[in-house]
């Protein structure tokens, strides 16, 4: 594991790391905020460096907590099904999420770890990684997977419910917005349907990226 870095030093330690292993690594010593103490890792974006595709949601859940890679437990297969269903190949995707650790409280219970939604403070605190990550992998399309995602690019006043599937400049690119495979997995009674908005959407991406130049094609 890296050495410890406060905010401070991680800010200044961002510029030193060229590559996505690089920062990953750097990553694991993050202690910019105070999520790192409850949860088990640092987890990380994940994907090729070539991904003309980002696709981020909100933070790490129970799973990719503990096995230490974004989108591995149910949610993840949720979007990869959606991913095969809108014509998008899972492998050419880069994946990660706004916050890096997994906030959550007990249940009353005693043993499920709950998850809990991070706040603007965490959202910023964590952001200098997804600016890293967008400006190593240089994706010419980012995807947002749920609010807390949608808002920490498009603003707080965005809605994903109103505005979802439309690709709209944010300061890290061209990006849309849509649900977040948890909140589909949440809803018993419309999930085909929010499944089906889900699908069209990054349906909607794919046609936008296949008219979009490569951006190989343009260096
Ligand atoms: S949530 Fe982000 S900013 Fe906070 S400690 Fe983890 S990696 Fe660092």
């Amino acid at each position: 594991m890296a050495e410890p870095l406060d905010r401070e030093e991680r800010d200044a330690a961002l510029p030193t790391a060229k590559t996505i292993d690089e920062l990953r690594e750097l990553a694991t010593g993050c202690r910019a905020c105070d999520l790192w103490a409850r949860a088990t890792q640092t987890v990380f974006g994940d994907g090729p460096a070539s991904a003309r595709l980002l696709v981020v949601g909100e933070q790490p859940g129970d799973s990719e907590d503990v096995q230490g890679a974004p989108f591995v437990g149910s949610s993840g297969r949720l979007l990869d099904r959606a991913l095969v269903d809108a014509g998008i190949d899972r492998d050419e995707v880069y994946v990660t999420n706004v916050v890096k650790h997994f906030k959550w409280r007990r249940a009353a219970s005693g043993k499920k770890r709950i998850h809990q939604k991070p706040d603007n403070v965490e959202v910023e605190a964590c952001r200098p990684w997804l600016e890293a990550e967008v400006a190593r992998i240089k994706p010419e399309l980012i995807v947002c997977l749920g609010a807390t995602a949608a808002q920490a690019l498009l603003g707080r006043a965005f809605r994903v419910t109103k505005q979802r599937g439309e690709v709209l400049d944010s300061d890290l690119g061209p990006t849309l917005a849509t649900l977040h495979p948890s909140a589909v997995l949440r809803s018993p009674d419309d999930r085909e349907e929010m499944y089906a908005g889900l699908v069209a959407d990054l349906r909607a991406a794919a046609a936008w990226l296949a008219q979009s130049v490569p951006a190989a094609a343009r260096r």
